[in-house]
């Protein structure tokens, strides 16, 4: 009840003396040290009267601190009914409308007009507006005078009240039919994810409202971000349209996914109306569904290693299921299957894997640099010797005789100065499409028909051909065609 009072902010002032006991010490900071509690304002002045030759000082002191007083505190009235205290109110003409407002309330429950016959008495007081309390104690005392009759059913969702309602059967009504709406003939339960309570008490006017009210705020969503588990069948574009979101807002959310390439249980960040209030369903359900295949492994020895290959391909079965589906707002979340009865075996598959080993000379499929040092030249068009020229590799200068290793594995089919631009150079052919050169070196230390592994040293760099300083041109063909070697380098 206290949480939903507005609460006046502390003040950091002398604390009424009278009052002191009553008030939370946190609240509090004296300012004057020589206040100490016990003391009641007129004891104090008179101990200070009596106290001796410093009598002027203490009573200036005094008297400047009831001017402030006068100031800070405001009158009001000390609240009894039938004799209980109900603490400090503003005034009596707030006691007075707060007893209309239960009168009224308690007439329009009860049918007839209802007067209170509690005999309340009213004190005038002098406090600070914190020591002042509402009327919705009072209020709630009152009801509960009157009895059961004058309970209202409060709504609390995750500790928070939402409001009374003074029809229970509405309220709950209106919950059922939150849960009913994803409910089907399959459903065998439905709750509330959020915890939600209805508890029946007496509560004050200003915490009444509505059913529409309440209504209102139930049916509301927010749009939250939320995680979305890509499942099977699913495309970038039909996760957009089912989630009523555009690519663009999907990409915007997602910056690091490759949209053409989603796996099963990639994680997106997708917007979702949330409802304020989210029930989680399960249903039972009976369906006919794949049943997947095994995968047979069988070693080959004629096979190298890395490689398989598919000799029995595997089929699917089929079987009928029996399975709870669970969903939070209708959206699947999990399925625990219960049963399956299987119509049809599937087919194991069976994938043959090589075990031979694999030659160190064979191509891995994967470059590596061939040399550190400085990219002089990229790859592409360039402007050279005033003119603009295709430039077929790059280039990466190093100091005179560095070592120059094999990109990848494979056989050496070209190794010496055949009068070309490229000076002393080295072709490797890597067997699976690809072909690397590295040109204009000081010296080689491969012949051609050499298997070379990736990594071996095959030249050191020079400055031979058509050559400026000292650098190795690294370029690379695939199927005889020059391509750009940042699409095969790490
Ligand atoms: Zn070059």
């Amino acid at each position: 009840m206290d949480e939903l009072l507005p609460r006046p902010k502390s003040v950091y002032l002398p604390a009424p003396v009278r009052a002191r006991e009553q008030a939370p010490a946190a609240h509090r900071r004296l300012t004057l040290p020589q206040w100490r509690s016990g003391l009641t304002l007129p004891n104090f002045l008179e101990r200070r009267t009596k106290a001796g030759p410093a009598i002027f000082l203490t009573l200036a002191l005094a008297v400047s601190s009831t001017a402030v007083l006068t100031h800070l505190y405001s009158p009001c009235v000390q609240v009894s009914v039938d004799g209980v205290d109900m603490g400090l109110i503003q005034s009596q003409a707030m006691v007075e409308a707060a007893v209309d407002r239960v009168e009224a309330r308690a007439s329009r429950i009860l049918g007839y007009d209802y007067v209170l016959e509690q005999n309340i008495s009213y004190q005038p007081r002098l406090a600070l507006r914190e020591e002042q309390a509402t009327t919705a104690n009072l209020e709630t005392y009152l009801f509960d005078q009157i009895g059961e009759v004058m309970q209202t059913s409060m709504l609390t969702v995750n500790g928070q009240s939402l409001g009374a309602v003074d029809d229970a059967d509405a309220l709950s009504a209106l919950l059922d039919s939150i849960l009913q709406r994803y409910q089907n003939e399959h459903t065998i339960s439905a709750v509330f994810v959020e915890s939600v309570t209805v508890n029946r008490q007496y509560s004050p006017t200003a915490d009444l409202r509505e059913l529409s009210e309440i209504e209102e705020v139930l049916n509301s969503n927010s749009l939250e971000q939320v995680d979305y588990i890509v499942q099977s069948g699913d495309t970038f574009s039909g996760i957009a349209y089912k989630l009523d979101m555009s690519m663009s807002e999907l990409k915007a959310l997602n910056p690091d996914v490759d949209i053409d390439w989603l796996h099963i249980g990639d994680v997106l960040t997708v917007s979702q109306a949330v409802p304020f209030l989210s029930v989680r369903t399960v249903d039972n359900l009976t369906y006919e569904g794949p049943v997947e295949y095994e995968v047979q492994t069988v070693p080959n020895d004629s096979m190298y290693e890395g490689d398989s290959k598919v000799v029995v391909p595997g089929v699917e079965g089929t079987a009928i299921y029996n399975a709870d589906v669970i969903y939070l707002n209708g959206v699947e979340q999990d399925r625990m299957v219960n049963s399956m009865d299987v119509l049809t075996e599937p087919v194991t598959q069976v994938v043959e894997v090589g075990t031979k080993e694999r030659p160190r000379t064979m191509a891995t499929g994967k470059f590596q640099w061939p040399l550190r040092g400085t990219l002089t030249s990229g790859y592409g068009t360039r402007y050279i010797f005033g003119s603009y020229s295709f430039h077929g590799g790059i280039d990466i200068a190093a100091p005179y005789g560095t070592i120059i290793a094999a990109a990848d594995g494979g056989k050496v089919i070209h190794a010496s100065n055949d009068g070309t631009g490229f000076g002393l150079y080295v072709v490797i052919d890597h067997e699976n499409g690809l072909k690397s050169y590295y040109c204009h070196c000081s010296s080689l230390l491969v012949r051609v028909g050499d298997r070379v592994y990736k990594g071996q040293s095959i030249a050191r760099v020079g400055s031979t051909g058509n050559s400026t300083g000292n650098h190795c041109h690294f370029q690379v063909k695939r199927n005889d065609v020059t391509v750009s070697p940042w699409n095969y380098l790490p």
